[in-house]
C-alpha cells in the first residue's frame, strides 16, 4: 500500500535528505586519485552519525556498507572497496540515512580528472533526465510521465540504455516503499500522482546497451557490453505545481567545483 506523507512528516523527510546531500558533498570533497572507495565509505559513515543519524543502506536486506559505490561499468549497489579510484574513472555514489524515523536516498555520478565528450554527455543526459522525471513529479501526471520523460531524454533522443530491472521508488519511514518508479514509461499511465506521495527517482542510464547483470557479490549491477553507467537520485514529494526537492545538489555541486580533481563542466 502506499503511504501518502503529512506536512510534517515531508519535513522530517527533507532534513533525513539534505543529511544524505550533505554526506555525498563531504565524500566530494575527498574524491581524488589514490583514495578508495572503502575510506570515501568510512567518512560517510563517520559523518552521518555525527550528526544523528543512521546509514539506512547498512544491514538493509544483509548489505554491508553506508554507500552503494559504483564505479565504471557498475550500475549500482556497487561495495566500497580497497582499490584505488584513478584519473577518467566515472564514480556513482548513492547514500541513504535514518534520521528521526525517515529515511533519505538520493545519489551523484562523479568524474575524476579529464573525460572524453562522450563521457561528459552521459553524465550531462542523465543529470538533465532526472529533472525532466522530476517536471512531471506534480498533481495531473501519473508515474508513467516520469519514466517517459527520463526514457525519452535519455534512450529515445540520446541513444542510451535506460536500465529496467530496477526503478525509483516510494521512499518514507521505509528505505523502499510502494510505487515503483520506473526510468521508462508511457504517458498517461499508471498511478495518478497526489499531494503527500514521496518518492525517489533515480535515471540509471548507460552508454551502450540497456541490459544488466548481478556480479559475483551478489549485489554490484554491471553492464553487460561494460560500458560506462551514470545515476543521479532525487527523493521529492509531489506538489500541486511542482515537485518539492526534499535532497539537493547544491552543496554536492559546489563542492564538485572545489575539488580540482573533480570533472564539473557538465554542472546544469
Ligand atoms: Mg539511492
Ligand atoms: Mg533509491
Amino acid at each position: 500500500m502506499i503511504y501518502y506523507k503529512t506536512t510534517e512528516e515531508i519535513e522530517l523527510l527533507r532534513k533525513s535528505n539534505l543529511l544524505v546531500s550533505h554526506t555525498i558533498a563531504t565524500l566530494a570533497k575527498e574524491i581524488k586519485p589514490g583514495i578508495n572507495t572503502l575510506q570515501l565509505d568510512k567518512l560517510a559513515e563517520a559523518f552521518i552519525q555525527d550528526h544523528g543519524g543512521k546509514p539506512a543502506f547498512k544491514g538493509y536486506k544483509g548489505f554491508p556498507y553506508t554507500c552503494c559505490i559504483s564505479v565504471n561499468s557498475a550500475v549500482v549497489h556497487g561495495f566500497p572497496n580497497s582499490s584505488e579510484l584513478k584519473e577518467g574513472d566515472v564514480v556513482s555514489i548513492d547514500t541513504g540515512v535514518v534520521l528521526n524515523g525517515y529515511v533519505g536516498d538520493s545519489a551523484y555520478t562523479f568524474a575524476i580528472g579529464t573525460i572524453s565528450e562522450d563521457v561528459q554527455q552521459l553524465l550531462r543526459v542523465t543529470k538533465e533526465s532526472l529533472y525532466k522525471g522530476i517536471e512531471k513529479a506534480k498533481v495531473g501526471y501519473r508515474i508513467g510521465d516520469i519514466g517517459w520523460a527520463i526514457q525519452e531524454h535519455t534512450e529515445k533522443k540520446h541513444g542510451y540504455g535506460v536500465v529496467r530491472s530496477l526503478t525509483g521508488h516510494g521512499i518514507g519511514k521505509s528505505l523502499h516503499e510502494e510505487p515503483d518508479v520506473p526510468n521508462f514509461g508511457r504517458r498517461g499511465n499508471g498511478l495518478k500522482l497526489q499531494e503527500g506521495l514521496v518518492i525517489a527517482i533515480e535515471p540509471m542510464i548507460n552508454m551502450g546497451t540497456k541490459d544488466v547483470h548481478v556480479g559475483d557479490d551478489d549485489w554490484t549491477i554491471y553492464t553487460n557490453d561494460g560500458k560506462l553507467s551514470a545515476h543521479y537520485e532525487h527523493s521529492i514529494a509531489v506538489g500541486k505545481t511542482k515537485a518539492d526537492l526534499l535532497s539537493t545538489f547544491d552543496p554536492i555541486e559546489q563542492a564538485e567545483k572545489e575539488n580540482p580533481f573533480l570533472f564539473d563542466k557538465y554542472s546544469l
